[in-house]
């Protein structure tokens, strides 16, 4: 039986999840149809990648590298952009049959939203789209028949143990974490760690955004938050358990008490893989879990005296409104400010809180109540810093 193709937009192609969506490909050429790539910066890697998979548009944020991109690709017939608003007109071709959203932080609300609009699916791996404006994103799919299938390891094992129990109520979900490469650490203990140490996460290679959250655990927190809009829940109901292995990537309990788990080696490639050929199962040739490798699997409970970004996320959630996307802004700003070492490991946190303090809360925000929230949150964290 022949397979019909999946034309995909890969946003953010040059970044961690990006490039292994792209190995993903390769696995199944029969499946997929490379539509549209794009970068911030990476032109040499974005112009092998377009040289490879032939999309038919790509962007290039950065305007400054278009020449260079365009001088390459346009004698192949892709045409290339450059500049943000590109990013959220490429999406809507209607050749596009999902659009993988692999940007980082809040430079994915937008395209998202376009997307979205324009009925397409989404596999989505830029959290932060949901944790600044879940409600909205969740509204707009109901609206125009969009689906998200979520990337995220933990969100993917969820979704997968939610397959075919569409009409058995969730009584919670535990969230795993791997607890970074502070787990067990206390406060005198990072008062003055280094971005090199925290870089250096135990399980996952990921971009730098994401290994800084997940050292200060407010990537579990953002994961929190994801959850509740791709899942309904209530924060009481989410619960975060360590589990330093990232052998079981997540479970959900259900109201007879049964949980039902997914494991797997920690490798991105099996989430990313499910969310572009959902419902199907495709084999492939990713290395294979034993559970004779791992012997023991443990599981404790998240210091928040030590990390508080993770109780920080969880009181954004529960005030709602623009919060999370406070939290979210005040975030990005002291990563950038932590991977420039122009602030300590543990204030990041204070900012963030004193950000969740100061700014202007709303109840019910529109999406012009969320671009000004975060223009908002990151003038205060940057004089904060
Ligand atoms: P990377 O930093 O590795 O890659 C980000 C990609 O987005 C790159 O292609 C980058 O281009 C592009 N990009 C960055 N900023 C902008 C911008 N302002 N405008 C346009 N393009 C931009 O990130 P990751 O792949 O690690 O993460 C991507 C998303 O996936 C994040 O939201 C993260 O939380 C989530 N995620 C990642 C996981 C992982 O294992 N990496 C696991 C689960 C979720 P360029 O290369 O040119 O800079
Ligand atoms: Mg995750």
């Amino acid at each position: 039986m022949e397979i019909k193709k999946k034309h995909i937009a890969i946003l953010g192609s040059t970044g961690s999840i990006g490039t292994q969506a792209l190995e993903v490909i390769d696995e199944h050429p029969e499946r997929f149809v490379v539509e549209v790539l794009t970068a911030n910066n990476n032109s040499s890697l974005l112009i092998a990648q377009s040289i490879k998979y032939r999309p038919s548009v790509v962007v290039i944020t950065n305007g400054e590298r278009y020449h260079e991109v365009n001088d390459v690709l346009s004698d192949l017939g892709i045409k290339v952009f450059s500049g943000e608003q590109s990013l959220e007109q490429v999406v809507e071709n209607d050749n596009i049959d999902i659009v993988l959203t692999a940007l980082v932080g809040y430079s994915g609300l937008k395209p998202t939203l376009r997307a979205i609009k324009s009925g397409k699916n989404i596999a989505l791996a830029n959290k932060e789209t949901l944790v600044v404006a879940g409600d909205l994103i969740t509204r707009l799919c109901h609206q125009h028949g969009a689906r998200i299938f979520p990337v995220d390891s933990e969100h993917s094992a969820i979704f997968q143990c939610l397959v075919g129990e569409d009409y058995n109520p969730v009584e919670k979900i535990y969230l795993t974490a791997s607890g970074g490469p502070f787990r067990g650490k206390k406060r005198e203990d990072l008062l003055r760690v280094t971005k090199k140490e925290a870089l250096d996460h135990p399980n996952w290679v990921m971009g730098a955004k994401i290994t800084i959250d997940s050292a200060s655990l407010m990537n579990k927190g953002l994961e929190v938050i994801e959850a509740k809009w791709l899942f309904d829940l209530q924060p009481d109901q989410i619960e975060v358990v360590v589990h330093r292995q990232s052998i079981i990537h997540s479970a959900v309990q259900f109201t007879d008490g049964s949980i039902i788990a997914q494991l797997g080696l920690p490798d991105m490639k099996l989430p990313i893989q499910y969310a572009l050929t959902f419902p199907e199962r495709v084999k492939n040739n990713f290395k294979r879990f034993s559970f004779f490798d791992y012997p023991t699997l443990t599981f404790e409970k998240a210091d928040t005296k030590t990390f508080r970004n993770l109780n920080l996320a969880y009181r954004s959630l529960e005030k709602g409104g623009n919060m999370p996307c406070v939290l979210n802004a005040a975030n990005e700003v002291v990563v950038e400010a932590f991977l420039n070492d122009k602030i300590g490991f543990l204030s990041m946190s204070d900012v963030i809180e004193n950000c969740m303090e100061k700014i202007t809360f709303v109840k019910n925000p529109s999406l012009e109540d969320y671009i000004k929230t975060d223009i908002e949150t990151r003038i205060l964290a940057r004089e904060l810093l």
